[in-house]
C-alpha cells in the first residue's frame, strides 16, 4: 500500500460548463499524482498535488532518447451515481510489460491501481456526465536523469493526469475512412510495437499527416517486414467480420495488446460467435470484399470503444464497407461494452471497478 500524501489546491479551476465542447485531452483537472524513483531506493514520495507545470534539466534523458511509457484509461459516472474505472489490472499489467521493454523499473500493480483510484477519487467531480463523456486518465513514466549518455536512467517520475473528455462521436457512431499505409511502417517484431510508448507515435505521424491530407481519419498499418499482413490502426486495434466470423490480427509482438480488444474478444466468444485471432493478409481482405463477405470493420480502443470503418483505402483500391451506417454487430458490441462500463448492464465478467 502506498502512503499517498495529499496537497489540495487552494485555487480550484472553473469546471467546463459546456460538456458538448470538451473535445479530447485539452482540459486538465485540479490535481495530479506524482511518485519518484531513484535507483537503489525504489519508488518513493507518492503524492497528490495541484495540477502544475514541472521543471526539468534540458538534459533530462526523456527529451533525447524517449525513455517513457504511458497508459490510457477512463473513469465514468455510472447510472447508479458511483464512479467506475474499467479493468485497471489490465492497464497495470501492460504498463509493466512496457516498462520491462524500455528498461523502466516495474510499478507494483496494486500501487498503480491504488494511485489511479486515489487521484480519480480526489477529482471525482471533474467527471463529466453528458452521454458519451468521461474523465480520461493518463498515467505515464518519464526518465529524468540529467545525462546525455545512452543508458537506462537512474531516476524516473510516475505521473497521472486527468482530462475531462467529450463524446468521441458527436453525431453518433459514424463510420470513418481508413488509410492503409503503403510506404511507412510502425513497428517490427523485436521492436517496441507491443509497448505503449511515445516512440511508436512519433514514428506514426508522417503517415497520419499523409492520410489526413487525403481526407482519411486514421492509418492502418501493415506488418513491417512483408507489408502483407494487417497489424493495427494508429491508436486502435482492428477487427473484421468476415462471413460471420470475428477476425482480428493475433498479438505478434508488434501489435499493442488493447484492453478493449481483449474485452471484445471475450464478449464475442461469450455470445457463441466464431472468433479468430490469426494473421490477416491484405489480399484476404480484398478478396473477401470482392466476394461481398467483408461484413463489418471496426477499430477498438479506450477513447472510442468501437470505431466503425466505412472505407478502407490501399493505393488505388478503395473498399466501401457497409451502407454508411454502423454495422449491427459493431453496434451491439458498443452498446454492451459501454452498458457494462456505465453500470446500465450486469457485469458478468467483473470488468467494472468502483472508485470509493
Ligand atoms: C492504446 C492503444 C491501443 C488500444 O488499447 P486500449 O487498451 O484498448 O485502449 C491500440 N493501439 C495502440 C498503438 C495503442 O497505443
Amino acid at each position: 500500500m502506498l502512503d499517498i500524501k495529499i496537497e489540495r489546491t487552494t485555487q480550484p479551476k472553473a469546471k467546463p460548463e459546456d460538456e458538448s465542447a470538451l473535445g479530447f485531452g485539452k482540459i486538465f483537472s485540479d490535481h495530479m499524482f506524482i511518485m519518484n524513483y531513484t535507483e537503489g531506493k525504489g519508488w518513493y514520495d507518492p503524492r497528490i498535488v495541484p495540477f502544475q507545470r514541472l521543471s526539468f534539466s534540458p538534459a533530462a534523458m526523456v527529451f533525447h532518447y524517449g525513455q517513457e511509457m504511458f497508459e490510457g484509461m477512463k473513469a465514468y459516472k455510472g447510472a447508479d451515481g458511483k464512479t467506475y474505472i474499467f479493468r485497471p489490472e489490465m492497464n497495470a499489467r501492460r504498463a509493466n510489460a512496457s516498462n520491462d521493454r524500455l528498461c523502466i523499473p516495474q510499478i507494483p500493480e496494486e500501487d498503480f491501481i491504488q494511485a489511479v483510484k486515489a487521484v480519480v477519487k480526489e477529482d471525482e467531480d471533474w467527471i463529466p456526465t453528458a452521454e458519451g463523456t468521461s474523465l480520461y486518465i493518463r498515467p505515464f513514466v518519464i526518465a529524468t536523469d540529467e545525462f546525455l549518455g545512452v543508458a537506462p536512467s537512474k531516476n524516473y517520475l510516475f505521473i497521472i493526469i486527468l482530462s475531462p473528455s467529450g463524446a468521441y462521436y458527436k453525431d453518433g457512431l459514424k463510420p470513418v475512412g481508413i488509410w492503409i499505409e503503403d510506404e511507412y511502417v510502425r513497428a517490427v517484431k523485436g521492436g517496441i510495437g507491443f509497448a505503449k510508448t511515445g516512440g511508436n507515435y512519433a514514428a506514426s505521424l508522417a503517415a497520419q499527416v499523409k492520410a489526413h491530407d487525403d481526407g482519411y481519419s486514421q492509418v492502418l498499418w501493415l506488418d513491417g517486414v512483408e507489408r502483407k499482413y494487417i497489424e493495427e490502426v494508429g491508436a486502435m486495434n482492428i477487427f473484421f467480420i468476415i462471413d460471420g466470423t470475428v477476425v482480428t490480427p493475433a498479438l505478434n509482438g508488434s501489435i499493442l495488446p488493447g484492453v478493449t480488444r481483449n474485452s471484445v474478444l471475450e464478449l464475442c466468444r461469450s455470445w457463441g460467435m466464431p472468433v479468430e485471432e490469426r494473421r490477416v493478409s491484405l489480399d484476404e481482405l480484398l478478396e473477401a470484399h470482392k466476394a461481398g463477405k467483408l461484413d463489418e470493420v471496426f477499430g477498438t480502443g479506450t477513447a472510442a470503444v468501437i470505431s466503425p470503418v466505412g472505407k478502407l483505402r490501399y493505393i488505388n483500391e478503395v473498399m466501401q464497407i457497409g451502407d454508411g451506417n454502423i454495422g449491427k454487430i459493431s453496434q451491439k458490441i458498443y452498446d454492451t461494452v459501454t452498458g457494462i462500463q456505465l453500470a446500465k448492464l450486469d457485469d458478468p465478467f467483473g470488468w467494472r471497478v468502483v472508485v470509493e
